[in-house]
């Protein structure tokens, strides 16, 4: 499928300052849009520039929010030069999220070219600075015009970009998280594999509350005994107990994040000894009292590592290590957002070139 390509006329005023981008709040001239029908599958691919969708009132998203998408980013040097991170690997689980919400996949390697496409299309609103870039998010929507709970013949799929600041104005900050005992984010056989909307909708009242007590993210436990560790927001978590990088392995309730991936495959290509595996509170604040838990920091595209100061469960607040970032933390940091930029050198194969 060709991808035709409508040029914006008028063009956006582009920020001026790379320093105060900030993260979702603006966006580019262009986005890629196709539409998909039963019995037709995807068609009319495009690029165009950028708009608002007109929606019936009565459409599928609105009602049973049957939606997916994806987060990423691309990144441009100094000298000009674009690249990606293992976008691949966002096409291959946009495609997981839609089997489990019952909607169409997309080639992947179509999916990819479309991505590749836009981003060379607004090459000139990735900024270049440390820690900048230009984050896609791929989304699709069911879109059918009636009510009804079952999986919708019409779909949407579009993606925007927006281009955002660093994550880090100076440097690695550690956050303080609150392991959550009232509210539960997914259980197994739910969503919580998929990226979809729902999983982000069920988790705004735990957020709200934990951040009015002063925690800046909330810890999951599962579902079922509350008594497993599972993930942040949108991050997964990491533990270094006795030296060993520990994480809670893919339970089928927990979203499997590529940052997570990488982060493991860098850290044993390292040296060092990662664990995945069901981790209990109990065990972490065990460690944690004892002076074992030397390191946590979740992992995810928006910061890539973001350390953990100190960890609330019930009347509890322990600080880890010292309370500031870790040698663990900081060398993954470093080496990750390196071969991400392209001042480490890129042994795995991860980064590829838009032209
Ligand atoms: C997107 C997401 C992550 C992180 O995934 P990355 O691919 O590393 O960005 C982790 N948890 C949840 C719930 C997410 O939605």
């Amino acid at each position: 499928m060709d991808i035709k390509i409508t040029r914006a006329t008028e063009l956006k005023p582009k920020f001026t300052d790379e320093a105060s981008l900030g993260f979702g709040r603006i966006f580019t001239d262009h986005m890629f849009i196709m539409e998909y029908t039963e019995g037709k599958g995807w068609h009319d691919a495009r690029i165009e520039p950028y708009h608002r969708l007109a929606l019936d009132p009565s459409s599928t998203v609105l009602h049973y929010a049957q939606e997916i998408f994806e987060g990423l980013k691309a990144y441009k040097s100094e000298d000009g030069k674009i690249t990606m991170f293992r976008a691949i690997e966002n096409c291959r689980r946009l495609n997981n999220s839609a089997e489990r919400m019952c909607m169409p996949k997309i080639d992947e390697e179509f999916n990819l070219k479309a991505m590749e496409t836009l981003v060379s299309v607004e090459r000139d609103w990735i900024p270049t600075s440390a820690g900048t870039s230009l984050y896609l998010r791929p989304t699709m929507i069911a879109n059918d015009e009636a009510l009804g709970v079952h999986a919708a013949k019409n779909y949407i799929y579009y993606i925007i970009t927006s281009p955002s600041g660093a994550y880090y104005k100076e440097g690695l900050a550690p956050v303080k998280i609150k392991i959550e005992e009232k509210y539960i984010r997914a259980v197994r056989g739910g969503t919580g594999e998929a990226k979809t909307g729902g999983n982000y909708a069920c988790s705004i009242r735990a957020g709200e509350e934990a951040a009015k007590q002063g925690y800046a993210q909330v810890l999951w436990l599962d579902g079922e005994e509350r008594k497993y560790i599972e993930e942040v927001g949108a991050m997964n978590m990491m533990f270094v107990i006795d030296g060993t990088i520990v994480t809670p392995d893919l339970d089928g309730s927990i979203l499997p994040g590529i940052t997570r991936k990488s982060v493991i495959e860098l850290a044993r290509s390292l040296g060092y000894k990662v664990e995945e595996r069901r981790v209990s509170v109990e065990e972490l604040m065990t460690a944690a009292r004892s002076g074992r838990l030397s390191e946590a920091f979740g992992t995810g595209t928006a910061a890539v590592i973001s350390p953990v100061g100190l960890l609330a469960y019930k009347d509890e607040k322990i600080p880890i290590g010292d309370g500031g970032i870790g040698k663990i933390s900081q060398q993954l940091y470093d080496t990750l957002t390196g071969i991400q930029r392209g001042t480490v050198e890129d042994k795995f194969g991860w980064v590829t070139e838009v032209k």
